[in-house]
């Protein structure tokens, strides 16, 4: 297939960026875009700043500080402090948990601020009505990666990468061209293609290399 590509990579902060490979995709193809899924605790101001100058990539956010699960145990107002802090520093409305692990005061908070969750297939159903969901395996040219950890990595599979050409859309570009285009099937999505994601409690590499064969499979669409 030939796009419009939607590339995300998890764990971006400051000790972890990932800039060298991902200049390297931009000088390739002059259209790369890329959503990184960023650990607040670990971005500083200078970096966001950064990065809205270089202007082909996207900061959205990737929980408070990563911690094992941590979504799962915030309060709603704990969900909403963060969220409104990331607005403050300049990150896209754009959210997902670390190892995928939501909440129902999550969810609230998301949906009270107008936020996209990007989440497992697996959660779909205990999503709240209403919610801009993102979820990769339902959606055609969206590709989900590490930049640094697993068999997922950027560093690891950055042949794949360098063969996708055409147009890129940061996740929160294309959200809004989808429901520009009045489209809303993101609420009754069950994926079938679970099996294709990370686990979401770890990213063992054994279960990470199923998305590495998930890329080479895209690869030959
Ligand atoms: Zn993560």
């Amino acid at each position: 297939m030939k796009g419009p590509w939607i590339v995300d990579f998890d764990d971006f902060e400051d000790k972890n960026t990932g800039f060298e490979l991902l200049l390297r995709l931009k000088k390739l193809e002059s259209n790369f875009k890329a959503t990184l899924f960023s650990i607040p605790m670990g971005v500083t101001l200078p970096t966001i700043e950064k990065v809205k100058e270089m202007g082909w990539l996207e900061l959205a956010v990737h929980g408070w500080n990563h911690g094992h699960k941590e979504c799962e145990n915030w309060t709603k107002a704990w969900a909403l402090q963060v969220l409104e802090g990331c607005e403050q520093a300049g990150f896209a409305k754009v959210f997902r948990a670390p190892h995928w692990a939501t909440s129902q005061n999550l969810y609230e908070a998301l949906l009270e601020r107008g936020w996209v969750c990007a989440d497992h297939p697996k959660n779909v159903s205990k999503q709240p009505r209403g919610l801009l969901s993102y979820v990769v395996d339902a959606t055609p040219g969206a590709v989900h990666g590490h930049i640094t950890y697993g068999g997922n990595a950027l560093a690891a599979n950055m042949e794949y990468y360098e063969s996708l050409h055409g147009e890129f859309l940061f996740v929160s570009e294309y959200m809004e061209r989808k429901s520009a285009a009045g489209k809303d099937e993101t609420m009754t999505i069950h994926s079938t293609a679970e099996g294709n994601l990370p686990d979401p409690v770890t990213f063992s590499s054994k279960k990470v290399s199923r998305r590495g064969r998930k890329l080479v499979e895209n690869k030959e669409e």
